[in-house]
């Protein structure tokens, strides 16, 4: 006698399917592996970035540098296995004097990161007449960025001084701690303990200069011309 559909036994009626959860994994691909840390021994994911970007920020910047007025640039990108890249150079709407600069209408930028799937990784800005460091004012800004990201990075181009530029983040502890809980007044003003924020730059640091890596430079500002 044959065999009719519904005399199967169950498990060979159904569909040759498995759930879900019993399906075959894709293999995974390769993951970076962490080896830099925050002082309190939390791993960095390696951020990469792409060598010419600082060289066309400085072009980008030129015209507001020969005034001796600051610009800021945001860096954002993306997340892959378990690396963080740099992909675009987002100028956006600004405001500076020779020693600041001040994004203005923020909601622009969260909107092109919001609609293009990128995530913050950190700001450059330059320093026309003064050195390569962070002053009170970045540490402060930048201390936003990083409790966001704690990959987050500043990376300064002072073009008139040796060294010319560099990657820095906040020491943590001391720096992100010192810095959140500083209430003192004025833009700029001196903060006693030591060592607030480091190189990030090669190793021991996390961030990796890489020469292929492609970026988009997006102006948001007024005068821009959108994708650049
Ligand atoms: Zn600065
Ligand atoms: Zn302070």
């Amino acid at each position: 006698m044959h065999p009719t559909p519904h005399n199967h036994p169950p498990s060979l009626a159904r569909p040759l399917s498995l759930p879900p959860l019993l399906k075959p994994q894709a293999p995974q691909p390769p993951q970076f592996a962490t080896t830099s840390h925050l002082e309190n021994n939390t791993p960095l994911r390696t951020l990469f970035l792409p060598s010419p970007l600082r060289h066309r920020f400085l072009s980008l910047a030129s015209p507001q540098t020969a005034q001796n007025l600051e610009t800021c640039g945001i860096l954002a990108g993306t997340l892959l296995q378990n690396a963080l890249f740099i992909t675009h150079l987002i100028i956006p709407e600004q405001t500076s004097t020779p020693d600041t600069c001040e994004m203005t209408n923020e909601a622009s930028l969260h909107t092109y990161c919001d609609t293009h799937d990128l995530m913050v990784l950190g700001w450059i800005h330059t320093h026309p007449s003064q050195t390569c460091f962070l002053s009170s004012r970045d540490l402060h800004t930048h201390v936003w960025f990083q409790m966001q990201l704690p990959e987050s990075v500043a990376i300064v181009c002072a073009p008139s001084k040796e060294p010319s530029w560099g990657v820095f983040r906040l020491t943590d502890p001391p720096g992100v701690g010192v810095v959140r809980a500083c209430e003192k007044p004025g833009i700029f003003h001196p903060h006693e303990e030591g060592r607030l924020f480091t190189d990030a730059l090669g190793r021991p640091g996390h961030v990796v200069e890489y020469e292929e890596l492609r970026f988009e430079v997006v102006d948001l500002r007024p005068m821009g011309k959108g994708r650049v």
